[in-house]
């Protein structure tokens, strides 16, 4: 095999980044304003794209349009939402719109504008192994060998696939993630989503009105109790803010666990606008309209088996209110099943030297270092790797811009950016005035 060329001018990198979805390219808008510091960041796709199979007509931001790359920490930042609306000289109409939540393909091209504006942003280079030799990472691409002191990694999630589906995979079971990616024709067909989270829901009110043609059933089944709300109540919402992160990850490994279960539906939850677009939908086909139904809502219901017979699959699922088995035949299958952390072929030069917990998770310190067994100099950080660590907001975007600026820090080892907050309105920990137990007052 031909040696693959090193990196042009065979200097070292101060950081490599691997990966440019949103959250390793805030870190890249951010790195912008550090002078003196050299940075790469290498994506193996040939454009900035932000879950492009996902982007369907009528889809929205879960989040607020300033949770963007910098604004948190950095509100003058050329590669803000605000500077996108200028420069895309829309900014009027923007504010006249008056628009709570903007859709994902404006957001979607926010990131692409961005991204082709940052100089340090590689695209078409694909990471294929990083090893770490003389005291450098040694990161191998599909477009040379490239050299650097420390490492980010940020290579997002891949779609996870329920067992029993596993071996129908192909063009009539689909997951979520690619359904935007090819042309469907589900007219007269019968169609199953699975899955009660913001993608299942998304596709479900596409497929309702007809964006891939009519099907002649629909079904949308759901493991959760009812198709649930996220969570975007004022104090939920406090959960994605630097002292809530701060707070939660004092905490022991089993109460962290707890709570992430607890706090799901504050990230996992269907907006109020999609349900009650989705309700009104209904209402409108089968009670003004009065069409015949051939939609069915079906939550409280696990997939426990796929089989297949003729080019027809049969789902058989497990009602959980009465615990009887239900089967559903289906031409299509779509798998809002949501994603999972994969094993990065690319690491496995070095996976043996980091410290990974039991699950298999990144031992993440507070500055988003993952522990391993080389020189302290040498830091690899990791972004959206940190749920079990860092708490709920992890693989979100609410913080995305405030997580790379503690990276950048720390990184630089002095405060570049200011992430001195005031105390927030919840005491997560313990209160600043306390009483004392009355036994020791009394002494
Ligand atoms: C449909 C959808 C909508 C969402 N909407 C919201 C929302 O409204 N609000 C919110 O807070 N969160 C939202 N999220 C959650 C989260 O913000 C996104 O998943 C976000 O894209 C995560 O960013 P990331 O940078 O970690 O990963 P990704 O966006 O997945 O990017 C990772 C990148 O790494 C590249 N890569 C992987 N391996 C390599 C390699 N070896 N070499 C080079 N490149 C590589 C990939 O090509 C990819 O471009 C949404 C998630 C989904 C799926």
């Amino acid at each position: 095999m031909l040696a693959k060329p090193t990196q042009p001018d065979s200097s070292i990198i101060d950081v490599a980044g691997i990966g440019v979805g949103p959250f390793n390219l805030s870190v890249a808008a951010l790195l912008q304003q550090v002078k003196g510091l050299s940075a790469r960041f290498f994506e193996s796709r040939e454009q900035f794209a932000w879950h492009p199979g996902l982007l369907l007509p009528d889809t929205h931001m879960q989040t607020m349009f300033l949770k963007d790359l910098v604004t948190a920490v950095a509100p003058h930042s050329t590669y803000s939402f605000l500077s996108y609306l200028v420069k895309r000289k829309k900014f009027y109409r923007f504010l006249s719109a008056e628009l709570s939540c903007i859709s994902r393909a404006e957001f979607s091209d926010y990131l692409s504008w961005a991204a082709q504006q940052i100089p340090s942003v590689q695209f078409a280079t694909d990471v294929e192994n990083i090893s770490f030799t003389n005291s450098q990472f040694e990161v191998e691409t599909s477009k040379g060998v490239y050299y650097a002191k420390n490492l980010c990694l940020g290579t997002g999630k891949r779609p996870y696939i329920p067992d029993c589906a596993q071996p129908y995979l192909g063009k009539q079971v689909i997951h979520a993630a690619n359904i935007g990616l090819t042309s469907h024709d589900f007219s007269g067909k019968r169609v199953m989503i699975i899955g009660g989270g913001q993608s299942g829901a998304d596709i479900f009110l596409n497929a309702l009105n007809g964006y891939w043609g009519k099907p002649s059933v629909l079904n949308w089944l759901s493991r959760r109790a009812n198709y649930q709300p996220l969570d975007e109540a004022a104090f939920s919402n406090e959960y994605f803010t630097p002292d809530y992160v701060d707070s939660f990850y004092k905490l022991n490994y089993q109460v962290k666990e707890r709570e992430i279960d607890n706090q799901k539906l504050t990230s996992d939850g269907i907006t109020q606008d999609c349900l009650l677009t989705i309700y009104r939908t209904l209402y409108h086909r089968f009670d003004v309209l009065c069409e015949p139904r051939w939609v069915n809502l079906l939550p409280h219901r696990e997939m426990t088996e796929v089989s297949q017979a003729d080019n027809i699959y049969q789902v058989q699922a497990t009602n959980g209110l009465t615990q009887e088995t239900e089967y559903y035949d289906a031409d299509v299958i779509i798998l809002a099943t949501g994603f999972t952390t994969p094993t990065l072929n690319c690491l496995a030069g070095l996976r043996s030297r980091l410290m990974l917990d039991e699950k298999g998770r990144y031992s993440l310190n507070e500055h988003f270092t993952v522990d391993w067994d080389g020189p302290s100099e040498n830091r690899i950080f990791a972004v959206n790797a940190g749920l079990h660590s860092h708490g709920i907001a992890e693989p979100q975007l609410s913080l995305m811009a405030w997580r790379s600026a503690k990276i950048i820090n720390h990184l630089c080892q002095q405060e570049v950016f200011d992430l001195d907050s005031s105390d927030g309105l919840i005491s997560w920990l313990q209160p600043l005035t306390q009483n004392q137990p009355l036994l020791q007052q009394a002494i």
